[in-house]
């Protein structure tokens, strides 16, 4: 069965009653060449597990089993249920389970699932949940090795965008501080069904053994980041008073101690410039 023709797509999904939901994000891959090359990018081989977010129809899904141990993909349309059973049927190393994953319990299903196997995750993210799930993935210290995930380009661009640099944001230092970030390849809108009105890109995010920089504390870290960011446009010393609600005295004090200009902008700020503000701020208890 070819699941990547949209005259086999149409007609296996009109069989079972199903029409897309734009809500859900379901645009389905229709480009032959995309998802051979996702399932080779993530790794997917013998003694991997591979957890799948969202299959649709199963096009990746069907790349992603003839090549790894196991795979387990989360589906939370269950309408989609009986048309995997159709269209997965050859692989008896698939998984499928109906579910939210914003709501699963990710540490209990990864030990559950892939006992003893190197875990990747590739996903064609559903847009809406773009943020959501990549930051739940990494911030929850899994035994992950790398995230392959298809995003929308211009969340790829934010996403992957080295902080000091200018189309960074708190996202960007986020998935630094976890993970190496690589823009792999770009995905045009015309290779899904129906076509969404952006293109898409995919990326890999590997995941750092331990977080890039050291800090007295990973909140501590993520409330400086933020409150830079709260203003981007405004100066530092302006965006982080208003982000801590903390006093401009006190706020130049911190920044003159991490050795940061108080009239630059956040996105200029390095990773290790954030680190050292976070230093100053916790040094000063004023975080
Ligand atoms: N993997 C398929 C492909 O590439 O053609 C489908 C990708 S489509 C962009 C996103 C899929 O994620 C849809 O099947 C949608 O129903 C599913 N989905 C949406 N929200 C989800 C959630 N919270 N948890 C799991 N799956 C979800």
């Amino acid at each position: 069965m070819n699941l990547s023709d949209p005259q086999t797509i149409r007609s296996i999904l009109s069989r079972h009653g199903f029409s897309f939901s734009k809500g859900l994000g379901q645009n389905f891959l229709i480009d032959p060449s995309v998802c051979p090359r996702m399932a080779e990018a993530c790794g997917a081989d013998k003694g991997v597990g591979v957890l799948e977010i969202g299959p649709g129809i199963g096009v990746l899904t069907k790349e992603l089993c003839s090549r790894a141990q196991k795979v387990t993909a989360v589906e939370l349309d269950h309408r989609l249920l009986p048309v995997l059973s159709e269209t997965l049927s050859d692989f008896s190393n698939l998984h499928v389970m109906e579910g939210d994953i914003l709501k699963l319990d990710l540490p209990e299903l990864l030990k559950t699932e892939f006992p003893g196997l190197k875990i990747e995750v590739c996903a064609n993210l559903p847009y809406y949940i773009t943020s959501p799930v990549i930051m739940g993935l990494l911030e929850a210290d899994l035994p992950i090795d790398a995230l392959t995930v298809m995003v929308q380009k211009e969340a790829a661009e934010r996403l992957c965008a080295l902080p000091g640099t200018r189309a960074c944001g708190s996202v960007s230092a986020a998935v630094w501080f976890y993970s190496e970030p690589e823009i792999l390849f770009p995905v045009k809108r015309d290779c899904f069904l129906p076509s969404p009105k952006v293109d898409s890109t995919v990326i890999q995010l590997r995941i750092r053994s331990k977080p890039l920089i050291d800090v007295p504390s990973q909140k501590a870290f993520f409330r400086t980041v933020h409150a830079c960011f709260s203003q981007r446009r405004k100066t530092v010393l302006n965006s982080l008073s208003a982000g801590l609600s903390l006093p401009k005295e006190k706020t130049r004090q911190a920044l003159f101690e991490a050795k940061i200009l108080e009239n630059r902008r956040a996105e200029q700020l390095s990773m290790d410039e954030f680190a050292a503000l976070t230093r100053a701020l916790s040094k000063g208890d004023f975080i």
